[in-house]
């Protein structure tokens, strides 16, 4: 698996032009990044920085010496002809590493062959046959390559899917990429080979490319291994290549038969002088490195007694993970952070377009929710009723209670003068209750809440509701 993620720097990896994602094409760009000659290159500290820490997060050696290298190849969009690279086993920043992932209750290590530091290219936008345009806006942003190892660790699409969950969290964890895969930030080619049952010898391999999705991930890789599989049945041979994925069509189509290593023609750089990393610089980044997504998960088992899959939500995200611990540490019981977190904050997340460090739901006014609920001042349903209120408006809930009157009725006299009326008004359900239907239950305490408009306590409206049934008899 090969992935490519664009790293978080305020410049581009050679130049001083910013690395912002939609500026007007062309306007972010300097005689360096277009490749003019007579420029010369000077590397970017930070990227340097975020992928060691990288490398240093996925268990890797860090090259005592990191070299940049010339690939060579001539593409439009690519204004040297080369692109600044890492090349070999000992001189890229990160080699020899490994990621854990967790399947079906398994560990499982996936090794890493290299981690390194690159330079990103162009972007071509095809209209009609023979008319293209080219941002070069994106040439010279900062850009790490993850590769596994060969021969490979990865068997099936769900554990391919699993490594790459678990590589984005800790990217997003480290703040070095902010792994948005639909804006192309984290990309990731797979290369899939098949073998006959039993046997460890692989056969051709491609390359898959345009995967922006996990869900595409998984669905790549499940269309090319049954495409391999039914070229060598009826006796065809695999043709090592370059394809492209069309989500919308489901099936993979070939881009270019793949280019071997001798045709990149590599060779040092001979303008950039080589990086010592030296062990206090290690030392003091390895301190900057937070506790990792499968570490953490597995503390919110241990601590928080929560399921393996409400550990899993809520740590696939650094922010989402901070969000939990805020409200943990303003007591709030954590299974009850984890719900409201996971389905009614997610939902409004998700139909706002907002990411959580956004929401103008804080975890304090998460927390004092769920006070007035632990408390008996309101409703459940009131609560979820608050609960989009602030999500719009960010007041705190104990404010717009006190404001409304959204206080829970506590009377009995006024909640089963309620019920009663509720009774009387509904007649047929009465007589179905009485016949054995005891069901019908559900919709008196639903006729009960609209009449008191949410502010009865539902278990104590069924209650009093059964009582007085008794005497309607
Ligand atoms: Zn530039
Ligand atoms: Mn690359």
């Amino acid at each position: 698996m090969e992935v490519h993620a664009q790293l978080l720097t305020e410049s581009k990896m050679f130049c001083a032009c910013p690395t912002r994602f939609g500026d007007a094409p062309n306007t972010n760009v300097c005689p360096v990044c277009l490749g003019l000659p007579g420029t010369l290159p000077v590397p970017n500290k930070k990227a340097v920085e975020h992928v060691i820490r990288t490398a240093l997060a996925l268990n890797c050696r860090i090259a005592p010496i990191a070299l940049f290298y010339r690939k060579n190849y001539f593409y439009p969009d690519l204004p040297k002809g080369y692109q600044i690279s890492q090349y070999g086993e000992v001189h890229p920043i990160g080699t020899h590493g490994y990621l854990e992932i967790e399947l079906n209750g398994e560990r499982k290590k996936i090794r890493i062959r290299r981690v390194h530091l690159e330079e990103d290219t162009g972007k071509l936008f095809h209209y009609l046959p023979g008319e293209s345009e080219v941002d070069y806006n994106r040439a010279g942003v900062p850009l790490m390559e993850i590769v596994t190892d060969f021969p490979p660790d990865i068997h099936s699409p769900e554990e391919a899917r699993e490594y790459l969950v678990q590589l984005r969290a800790i990217l997003t964890y480290l703040k070095v990429c902010d792994g948005k895969m639909e804006e192309g930030s984290l990309r990731c080619e797979p290369n899939i080979s098949v073998a006959p049952e039993g046997s460890n010898q692989l056969g051709v391999k491609t390359e898959l490319k345009n995967l922006n999705s996990f869900r595409s991930v998984v669905r790549g890789i499940e269309f090319e291994v049954q495409r391999q599989i039914q070229i060598l049945e009826s006796g065809g041979q695999v043709v090592q290549e370059t394809r492209g994925w069309s989500e919308e069509g489901a099936y993979s189509f070939p881009m270019r038969t793949k280019e071997f290593e001798q045709d990149y023609r590599y060779f040092p750089e001979p303008d950039i002088v080589p990086i010592q990393i030296t062990e206090e610089w290690l030392e003091s980044l390895r301190k900057t490195i937070p506790e990792l997504p499968l570490a953490k998960a597995e503390r919110y088992r241990r601590e928080y007694g929560l399921s393996d899959y409400d550990a899993r939500v809520l740590t696939a995200d650094y922010d989402t993970a901070t969000y939990f611990e805020r409200c943990v540490a303003l007591g709030v019981e954590p299974k009850t952070a984890c719900n409201w977190i996971t389905v009614e904050l997610q939902a409004r997340l998700n139909e706002t377009g907002r990411a959580i460090s956004e929401s103008p739901l804080t975890p304090s006014h998460l927390a004092d929710l769920v006070e007035l609920i632990q408390s008996g001042t309101i409703s459940g349903r009131i609560a979820k009723e608050l609960f989009d209120e602030v999500f719009q408006t960010g007041r705190m809930p104990s404010e717009i209670v006190k404001e409304r009157g959204l206080v829970q009725i506590s009377d009995e006299d006024a909640l089963r003068a309620a019920a009663r009326q509720v009774l009387e008004e509904n007649p047929d359900a009465v007589q179905k209750y009485h016949a054995g239907k005891t069901s019908v239950i559900g919709f008196l305490v639903g006729q009960m809440m609209k009449a008191t408009q949410g502010r009865a306590n539902p278990q104590r409206a069924q209650q009093l509701l059964r009582e007085e049934l008794e005497k309607f008899r």
